[in-house]
């Protein structure tokens, strides 16, 4: 039996007998007989149950015909092959009895008969699921390469020795090569060192041991690009066997840009931690400086003219350059006193450029670019003048040979996407000035540091270093924010957004009164003095004494109620704001009001609080900020209590 094929192969003749035995013995297997010319001759049980036709059916018929043989136009070239071969073999479509296409591996034998007729012994084996099988892979195949082709993930597939067998287009992109270049390369070239070196360590001991160190975590690694620039990736490596070898499929994810905002989240929660402490300390020691120059100012007006007043007057000197000082660091710390008024920056803008134009010198040119119109803001214009001041002397400082300055003026949006990239943006309508230098720029290294309290690039002397820490925290308690955009060698953009003032927000605060009444004015009232901190109060409660006064003290503000109700002629309340002991002294100040609802109220702080600033919560009321000279005192309360 098993000789049979190779009988059926090689000697090509057989006797009809023979044939029929053939077909009889392998009737199972899918085994026919064909005339030449294609006419059936004998057809094995096989084929009837691979076909659906019977025996009696099929012989007889054109084997081509009955089973809609395809592709046709080979079956010349079969025939040709087979007449001077004595075989083909070969693969071919055939249809079932009931319609459905069968794959078919067909295999011809010509045979001689010994009568001198020739047959073709064909044997087939059904492949339809194995192409069946073929077609669903390569739809798979193509549903990956999609994939593959558009997920924002890069891709990596490496074998055991690390050399990439497939780089997705994403990773294409990341790396800046192309699949072609790093196929068949290790994938160490796209790390860098000591990463480089160390990766097929990795691989090896993962294989050695089996111990997952990255297999199934994803970690934070160092990628390199093709212009050797590195960057933070997310790695997660998974692991499959094919035919025994092993693959591990990389996921990479770019962390750039997350690395960045975490960057820029970081830089503001550092700002505002330096920002309250510098706030804290400056704020407490205001109070220091209000009792230096206040006991020095007393000494002073009872000393006659001569030497003894002339070393009070420096020590007064340096009292107030330390109050300056102060007030820097306040600003940065967002607790300087604002007084927010609406303004409108076209307007303050052009009325401020002839200062700017002297403060500049003749080889900058100033231009004044304002696009569109309605710049109102809620601003405090002094200090926001003072901020583009310092802006400008900074922009010349970096132009020491001349340039060009652009202050623009523009209304902009910033929606949330805006306000998600920058943590500490709000988003909102804006104005924007941007104020452009063409000077020598900033590393990104002094622009990360620009605006943090004493930073500076200028030799001591000429820069403290709060020039911007003063700007950003102005800006930032503006309720705006700060940008600043530099190339080393191009210039700088200093770019300021305030808050552009909606129309619900329309009332003004009091306009401030003008100073205007006679030096140090005097009176008999009574004015009680509220205040914790004992030096402070001692020097208020004089000045005040000084200047006619009948003064009453308390240390907080439950006793300064019970002074209030025991004492009708109490005209006027001077209280310190922040104060210890559950009791502010705007509270003090409302409640003070509810006793005595005419009752003049004098607040003082070493900062303003926004609440107060904002929102003028007691009518008439006014402030002093810390520290303030007996002159700012007197006046201040004259016009209170004549008012
Ligand atoms: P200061 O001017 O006293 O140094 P600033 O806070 O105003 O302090 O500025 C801090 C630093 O930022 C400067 O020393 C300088 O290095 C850099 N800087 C600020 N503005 C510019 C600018 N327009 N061009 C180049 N560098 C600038
Ligand atoms: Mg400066």
């Amino acid at each position: 039996m098993l000789a049979m094929p190779h009988r059926l192969v090689s000697p090509r003749t057989a006797s009809p007998q023979e044939l029929d035995a053939l077909v009889h013995v392998l009737d199972g297997a899918d085994i026919m007989v064909l005339k030449f010319e294609g006419t059936i001759t004998h057809w094995s049980i096989g084929c009837e149950n691979m076909y659906g036709w019977s025996y009696q059916e099929a012989v007889g018929r054109n084997v081509s015909d009955l089973l809609a043989t395809r592709p046709l136009q080979q079956q010349d070239l079969i025939g040709d092959q087979i007449r001077s071969q004595g075989f083909w073999q070969g693969e071919v479509v055939h249809r079932h009895k009931n319609g459905h296409d069968i794959h078919v591996a067909a295999r011809c034998v010509l045979v001689n008969l010994t009568d001198g007729e020739h047959s073709i012994i064909q044997t087939s084996s059904d492949i339809s699921k194995l192409r069946r099988a073929e077609a669903a892979l390569r739809s798979r195949e193509a549903h990956l390469s999609s994939i593959l082709e558009t997920v924002p993930d890069a891709m990596i597939v490496i074998d055991h020795r690390g050399t990439v067998q497939s780089f997705s287009k994403a990773a294409e992109k990341l790396f800046g090569r192309t699949s072609d270049e790093v196929c068949g390369r290790n994938v160490n070239a796209l790390m860098p060192n000591p990463d480089r070196q160390a990766h097929d360590h990795y691989i090896d001991h993962y294989l050695e041991t089996g111990e997952k160190r990255i297999i199934g975590y994803g970690r934070v690694v160092t990628g390199m690009r093709a212009d050797g620039t590195q960057f933070p990736m997310e790695l997660h490596v998974g692991e499959t066997t094919v035919n025994g070898e092993r693959f591990f499929t990389g996921f990479v994810r770019d962390l750039t840009s997350r690395y960045k905002i975490e960057e820029d989240l970081r830089q503001a929660q550092k700002m505002e931690a330096v920002g309250q402490l510098t706030g804290g300390i400056a704020h407490d020691f205001n109070n220091l400086l209000t009792v230096i120059s206040g006991n020095i100012e007393m000494v002073e007006d009872k000393l006659p003219p001569g030497p003894l007043r002339d070393i009070l007057k420096e020590a007064q000197d340096a009292a107030s350059d330390g109050a300056k000082l102060t007030g820097q660091l306040l600003a940065f710390g967002r607790r300087q006193p604002l007084n927010p008024q609406s303004a409108d920056l076209g307007q303050l803008m052009s009325g401020f450029s002839n200062l700017l134009r002297r403060t500049l010198g003749e080889d900058i040119k100033l231009s004044t670019i304002l696009s569109g119109s309605n710049f109102d803001v809620l601003v405090d214009s002094s200090q926001l003048q003072n901020a583009i001041l310092n802006i400008a002397i900074n922009a010349r400082d970096a132009m020491p040979k001349g340039g060009k300055l652009t202050m623009e003026l523009s209304r902009v949006e910033l929606d949330s996407d805006y306000a998600k990239m920058y943590p500490d943006v709000r988003s909102g309508n804006f104005i924007l000035i941007a104020i452009t230098d063409t000077g020598i720029g900033m590393s990104e290294e002094v622009r990360k540091h620009a605006i943090e309290p004493f930073f500076t690039t200028k030799d001591t002397g000429s820069g403290t270093g709060l020039g911007l820490s003063m700007v950003y925290g102005f800006v930032k308690q503006s309720g705006g924010h700060l940008q600043i955009y530099s190339e080393i060698g191009r210039g700088t953009t200093i770019r300021i957004y305030l808050p552009a003032r909606s129309e619900r927000n329309l009332q003004q605060p009091d306009d401030a009164a003008s100073h205007t009444v006679p030096p140090l004015p005097t009176g008999n009232e009574t004015i009680l003095v509220v205040e914790d901190d004992r030096r402070v109060r001692r020097v208020a409660v004089a000045r005040l004494s000084g200047m006619g006064y009948s003064v009453l003290e308390a240390e907080n503000g439950r006793n300064a109620l019970d002074s209030l109700r025991s004492n009708a002629d109490i005209a006027l309340l001077f209280t310190d704001i922040v104060m210890p002991g559950g009791m502010t002294g705007d509270e003090l100040a409302r409640e003070a009001r509810q006793i005595r609802p005419d009752l003049a109220v004098l607040f003082t702080s070493g900062y303003s609080e926004p609440a107060l600033a904002a929102k003028n919560i007691i009518p008439g009321a006014q402030w002093l900020r810390k520290p303030y000279t007996a002159r700012e005192l007197a006046v201040t309360v004259r016009e209170l209590l004549n008012a």
